[in-house]
């Protein structure tokens, strides 16, 4: 029996994984894709919003504000990269110039340190590529850039290694109280469980509903990007946004943390629930609203494009906390913009709720506060690299050239708690197969890496999910006498 049962290993998910870990209960992190962050958290703008967006007063403000507090310590003991890069609103109007004024006081409000309203020219100054037509901005200095699937990654990680079972390729099909606690029926199995919280993103509503709860909707609202090669880096420095609508935050021009370039997302309801496609008009749009604000962005350099899907709830604020139809579970649902940069405090604040509904909670002896740090051979001292290549040989041989990703990265990868096993876990990780070639290279190589870690054919290692195998027979026996 379970104390708590975490359906979804999004951001949400990981964090209150991670929160629950300090605990002396027994946790499972239960998710339908075969790698933690199968939803939102793995295609998003990445950003560590300010808190100037919100209004005032609802949740999505105060968890905003202290996710961004939480967020540096958190990068550092989950050991990834959090770059405080700042950001622009820019205005293009006098109606623009009144939004970007509104949002400073809306900073103001919701307690947001570090903001200026500066003129056009000023923002030139500081950003030599943006248009000409920009009349004024909001400066926030503390907006951060970080991988957002690396941070849900690595909050299960630590989680695990605290003792959470991660249940992966475990869909949630069906719940049924039993009285005394809930079953948990998934397309693996069952499993009982006190406590249910409910993180599962675009499909939290459905989650709910298993246990009686319709209180709220959700929405699902598609956002396309695009990912500018390396070597456009630096036509921007800092995040460039244009003043949101009811439909989001608008286009952004923003670095990502690990040197490329993002533009996008668009923002479109849809219906389907999963439809990740990237699609003509989508990426014209997003090209065309980067372009308004970095006339010179260059298109051409693209190297990928993805799509994510908001959760947006039908209450407009994000849904968190005990659900009036039934006491045994919690909802954290809802979690639009800015989830992401509110996911550490999202996981304090879940945790405090359920203690003070009456669940008990005793501190372990024993924490491990920070995850070990991975060894990058690439970004190491050479003479550092050279031990460690003599140590283990491994460590010398590149597998994927653009990303500079050595095997033995990509072994430590497979076997770190929660680790992975496909393409796309072993990508997300260590950025195998996300540089400038896209895998054209490195994936065979990967897949022999997985199929040999792993001990299963290679016919059996999958980009993704079930169903996304990439080798479908092998047309030669290695063995075979030539
Ligand atoms: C286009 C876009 C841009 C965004 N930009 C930003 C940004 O820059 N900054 C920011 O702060 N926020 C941003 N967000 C919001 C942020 O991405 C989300 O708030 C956050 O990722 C939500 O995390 P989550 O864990 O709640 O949900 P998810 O990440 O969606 O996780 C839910 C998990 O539940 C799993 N699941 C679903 N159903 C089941 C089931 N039946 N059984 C088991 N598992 C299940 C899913 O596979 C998934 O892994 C953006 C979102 C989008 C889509």
């Amino acid at each position: 029996m379970y104390d708590v049962f975490i359906i979804g290993s999004g951001v949400s998910g990981g964090f209150i994984a991670l929160e629950l870990s300090k605990y002396n209960l027994k946790v499972a992190l239960c998710e339908k894709s075969l790698e933690p962050c199968g939803g939102s958290s793995r295609a998003n703008s990445g950003i560590v919003h300010a808190g100037y967006d919100p209004i005032p007063g609802t949740l999505k403000a105060k968890l905003n504000v202290r996710g961004s507090e939480l967020m540096p310590e958190m990068a550092k003991r989950l050991n990834i990269d959090l770059n405080i890069c700042g950001s622009y609103v820019i205005a293009f109007n006098d109606a623009d110039d009144q939004k970007v004024y509104e949002l400073y006081k809306r900073g103001i409000t919701n307690n947001v340190a570090d903001m200026t309203v500066l003129s056009g020219d000023a923002v030139r100054k500081a950003e030599p590529n943006i248009s000409d037509k920009v009349t004024s901005a909001l400066y926030a200095r503390t907006t951060g850039i970080i991988s957002p699937y690396k941070l849900a990654i690595t909050s299960s990680e630590l989680a695990t290694q605290n003792g959470v079972d991660f249940l992966r390729g475990n869909e949630v099909v069906a719940m049924e109280d039993m009285g005394g606690y809930i079953k948990v029926i998934t397309n693996k199995g069952s499993y009982d469980t006190q406590y249910v919280v409910n993180a599962a993103g675009v499909y939290a509503d459905k989650i709910a509903n298993m246990l009686g709860d319709n209180s709220f909707g959700i929405i699902p609202r598609k956002g396309e990007y695009l990912i500018l090669d390396k070597n456009e880096s630096g036509i921007v420095n800092s995040v460039i946004f244009q003043v949101p609508s009811d439909m989001g935050k608008g286009i952004l021009v923003a670095p990502t943390v690990d040197g490329n370039v993002l533009l996008g997302p668009t923002s479109h309801n849809i219906t389907d629930r999963d439809d990740k496609s990237t699609t003509k008009p989508g990426i014209a749009e997003a090209v065309a609203g980067a372009k308004r604000s970095v006339p010179t962005v260059n298109e051409r350099a693209l190297i990928t494009m993805f799509a994510g899907i908001r959760a947006v709830p039908s209450t407009g604020d994000f849904i968190i906390g005990q659900s009036a139809a039934n006491s045994r579970l919690f909802n954290a649902a809802g979690i639009e913009s800015p989830g992401l940069t509110s996911s550490p405090a999202i996981g304090e604040y879940v945790v405090k709720l359920m203690a003070e509904s009456g669940v008990a909670l005793e501190k372990k002896k024993q924490f491990f506060m920070q995850r070990p740090a991975e060894k990058k051979v690439c970004s190491m001292p050479p003479e550092e690299a050279c031990k460690l290549i003599e140590s283990n040989p491994s460590y010398g041989k590149i597998v994927c050239r653009c990303e500079k990703v050595t095997e033995g990265e990509i072994i430590d990868a497979i076997h770190r708690p929660a680790g992975a096993v496909t393409l796309d876990g072993v990508k997300m990780r260590v950025r195998a197969g996300m540089g400038r070639c896209q895998g054209g290279f490195c994936t065979s190589r990967v897949i022999e890496i997985l199929s040999r870690e792993l001990n299963v054919p290679e016919t059996e290692i999958r980009k993704q999910n079930e169903g996304s195998e990439l080798l479908y027979r092998v047309l030669r026996d290695p063995e075979a006498k030539q």
